[in-house]
């Protein structure tokens, strides 16, 4: 077991798609870092909370190895490396603590254009490309399919075409890469999203209200990042079409009223475009207030 630590270590992608995001997520939970000069190591100010900047690759096995005790890294990478430790015998070693609400993207078979997909059993004796080779693995396995699995780093896209592979499975997020390379989506092994990651069991020292704190500071933020706060005034009779138009919000909510309207509130967790708003209006809401909702504490 690794040595008491009174300082708690989070192990972010230092470049690539999850690193700004990652960041500002923290930055939105009251962390703050003064920077170091090399930018591997960012000493936490706020709080007794540090940043490792490292690949993206590496932050399962830090967490496994208790060198950090949080990481934000795709679901597709933790679930690979969980994957590929239990091939080989080895123990849990961590979990996705909490979805992250950004990141999203699949992990997809992708097949040349031309074929006709009519289902798994086609894909036996083929050759697939992959980063992914465990997690595909387990679901060829679960699937009774046999068909052989290569291993690639990067560029599996290009694969089927230079004839190295017959199919790839890869991340999938617009499809435009997929196109372009005349492939086309079949089936999805993986609906992934950026998680927060942590170790299967929690240090016994300082730390561990540390993690709490910041679990609690996490949910606060991403479960209403997306949320707006919706108010408005309606006469009681509107009340009942004006809730059918809000199927993706809290129930409402009446304030005290000013004479004759109600006031009401609620909050939205879908998008509130102009056309639901005018479409609110004409059901007899009025004086719409839509507002952004930063934090929140349950
Ligand atoms: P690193 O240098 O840290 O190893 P990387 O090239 O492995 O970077 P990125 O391309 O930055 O990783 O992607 C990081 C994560 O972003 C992916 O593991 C995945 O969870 C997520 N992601 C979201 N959309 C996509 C996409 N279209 N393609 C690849 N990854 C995506
Ligand atoms: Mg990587």
């Amino acid at each position: 077991t690794a040595p008491a630590r009174d300082r708690l270590r989070i192990a972010i992608q230092k470049n690539g798609r999850l690193a700004e995001p990652a960041r500002s997520l923290l930055t939105a939970c009251g962390l703050s870092w003064r920077q170091s000069r090399d930018k591997l190591f960012c000493y936490g100010e706020s709080l007794p909370v540090d940043l490792l900047l490292v690949r993206d690759d590496d932050i399962p096995g830090l967490i496994a190895d208790g060198v950090c005790d949080f990481g934000i890294v795709g679901r597709n990478e933790l679930d690979e490396q969980g994957a590929a430790r239990r091939r080989i015998g080895l123990p849990d070693a961590y979990q996705a603590l909490r979805g992250l609400n950004f990141g999203q993207c699949r992990l997809m078979l992708a097949v040349p254009e031309e074929w006709e997909w009519s289902g798994v059993e086609q894909l036996a004796g083929k050759r697939i490309a992959t980063s992914y080779p465990a997690i595909l693995a387990d679901w060829l396995a679960a699937r009774g399919v046999d068909a052989q699995v290569v291993e690639l780093s990067g560029s599996v896209e290009i694969a089927p075409r230079l004839g190295t592979a017959d199919l790839i499975c890869d991340l999938v997020s617009s499809g435009a890469t997929l196109a372009a390379n005349q492939l086309k989506p079949v089936e999805t092994l993986l609906e992934s999203e950026a998680v927060l990651a942590g170790p299967v069991k929690t240090p016994d020292d300082a730390r561990a209200g540390l993690m709490a704190m910041l679990l609690r500071r996490l949910d606060g933020v991403v479960k209403v990042r997306d949320s707006k706060l919706l108010m408005f005034r309606a006469a009681q009779d509107r009340v009942s079409e004006l809730t059918r138009l809000l199927p993706d919000a809290d129930p409402l909510v009446q304030l005290p009223d000013d004479g004759g309207h109600l006031r009401l509130q609620t909050m939205c967790h879908g998008a509130l475009t102009w056309q639901r708003l005018e479409d609110l209006e004409r059901a007899g809401a009025q004086g719409l207030m839509v507002l952004s909702v930063e934090r929140s504490l349950a």
